[in-house]
């Protein structure tokens, strides 16, 4: 259990010239942490909205300088710039850094650097989740584990507090430090921590998505697959993923690490899988040819939230692989997962209403998610649309067309779900809602609950990001089940 490659010292940031990108919560959280550490702080940001106002106002009072209205320029004397998620890399600021020599790096990076800030105290090693989908589903329920087993952890990275404050925060107060951290990274994440160097690390699984950003699926995964560079214990793999396995291979890791695949078939040698509805585990015993130790029964996975889909078992086994990649027993494998509560808008059931079901899968904002949903139900009346980030639809809407009853489309891209129905699946029925206002949704709702039979589950499952017409996905979720609930008999 020990954490190599280069760790920073607080004094590496003290007096430096630090430019932030963006005011936003990362950029706000990296902002103040470096000022406080001695930094001389500017943060950059091209809106200059009342909201940005009023952070660049609490801003300014800790000593940090802000400008607003200009996020291009890049200002004279940086010594390193700290960039933001939603900065694309060919952004003109890091093009000028790039110019001057000067190095941009994310909150990832600076937390990493940061991370032996406790003093006398090893720092917690990082067992790291990236994949295109389930990375929070996963880390969740690696925390749950981990927890189980009595480890100081907590879930941190692309989810909940910034990782820069929970590895400074470690320790205050007399809090008990972490032993561990379970982080979910990002591909934009990853992209901009050249020296992490997790303990063990899984890529779950590699599907287009967010290309506009990346520039190609190459650089996609070339940035997924940095998690596993320097990993000391454990490489895990999706068996069922070739590309995953391919990044693995490619890794430059240190001496002794293995490769562990997870696999929702019966597991090989140095694997993890399901044997007769258990979980089981034939890489981290005493004798993987001829030996396999039970974990836990697929219905130990959040009980209570029905029969797990199958994905969800797929996540359940990455988190055990990393888990027992840093020790921790079966029966805290087992605790774990039956203490892990899911989150809201994935695969979340919100009503049955005349023999109809209808689930909230929001979060599937991307093609391969939204694959998985699909294939998790057998008559579905599917909802979908909103921005497509350049997917195309051709290859989900083949594999779903068989389990569709209809569809209703919505949001900004639509007109390219359609054309893929019209040329893969012609005889399914078809509204395709030309609105984008509030009461959109609820009509949504309604032209799908005309389109159900008793048996049938309506789904949102939007293989779309939202921001044409809500806030984030949660919002969509919500504006779902709310016109879910105006639904009254008469409607059905
Ligand atoms: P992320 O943090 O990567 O966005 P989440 O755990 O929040 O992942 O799940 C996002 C969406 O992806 C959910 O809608 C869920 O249905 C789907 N999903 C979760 N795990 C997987 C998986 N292993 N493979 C495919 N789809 C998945």
């Amino acid at each position: 259990m020990t954490t190599h490659g280069p760790t920073g010292t607080p004094a590496e940031f003290a007096g430096q010239h630090i430019t932030v990108a963006g005011l936003g919560v990362s950029g706000i959280s990296a902002a103040r942490a470096l000022a406080g550490l001695g930094a001389h702080v500017t943060v950059v940001d091209g809106g200059d909205g009342e909201n940005q106002r009023a952070a660049a106002r609490e801003l300014e009072a800790a000593g940090i300088t802000v400008r607003l209205g200009d996020g291009e320029t890049f200002p004279e004397g940086t010594d390193l710039v700290v960039t933001s998620p939603g900065w694309k890399p060919d952004s003109p600021l890091f093009t000028a850094a790039a110019a001057a020599g000067v190095d941009v790096v994310g909150d990832v990076e600076i937390a990493w650097r940061l991370r032996e800030t406790v003093a006398g105290q090893p720092p917690a090693a990082w067992l790291a989740v990236t994949g295109t989908n389930g990375k929070t589903t996963t880390v969740r329920m690696l925390a749950s584990i981990l927890a189980a087993e009595g480890l100081h952890t907590t879930a941190v990275g692309n989810i909940g507090t910034p990782i820069i404050d929970v590895v400074l925060g470690q320790g205050k107060d007399g809090a008990r430090p972490y032993d561990v951290l379970a982080v979910e990274l990002s591909s934009y994440q990853l992209h901009w921590a050249p020296s992490l160097r997790a303990h063990s690390a899984v890529v779950l699984n590699l599907a287009p998505d967010h290309l506009d950003w990346h520039g190609s699926m190459e650089a996609y995964a070339a940035d997924k697959g940095r998690i596993y560079e320097g990993n000391t214990v454990a490489c895990v793999y999706n068996a069922a993923d070739k590309a995953t396995e391919d990044l693995v291979r490619e890794a430059d890791v240190e001496e002794g690490c293995r490769a562990i695949g997870f696999t929702l078939g019966t597991p090989g040698p140095s694997q993890l899988g399901v044997v007769e509805g258990l979980l089981v585990d034939r890489a981290f015993v005493e004798n993987r040819q001829q030996q396999a130790q039970e974990l836990a029964e697929v219905s130990d996975i959040a009980p209570g939230s029905g029969t797990p889909a199958p994905h969800n078992i797929a996540n359940a086994l990455a988190a055990a692989a990393l888990a027992r990649a840093f020790g921790v027993r079966p029966a805290a494998v087992r605790d774990g997962l039956r203490a892990f509560h899911p989150e809201a808008h994935r695969i979340q059931h919100v009503a049955d209403l005349d023999g109809v079901t209808y689930i909230d899968d929001s979060k599937a904002t991307n093609t391969h998610a939204t694959e998985a949903s699909l294939a998790a139900y057998e008559h579905i009346v599917w909802i979908a649309g909103g921005l497509a980030k350049g997917a195309t639809f051709d290859e989900l809407v083949q594999k779903s067309a068989a389990r569709l009853r209809g569809v209703v489309l919505i949001g900004a891209d639509r007109a390219l779900i359609r054309e893929a129905l019209v040329r893969h699946a012609p005889d399914v029925p078809v509204v395709d809602l030309d609105r984008t206002d509030t009461g959109a949704m609820s009509e949504a709702v309604r032209e799908a609950t005309r389109l159900a039979e008793p048996g049938d589950t309506v789904l949102l499952a939007p293989a779309c990001a939202s921001m044409d017409m809500f806030v984030n996905y949660n919002k969509r979720g919500e504006a779902f089940a709310a016109a879910v609930g105006e639904l009254t008999a008469r409607d059905h």
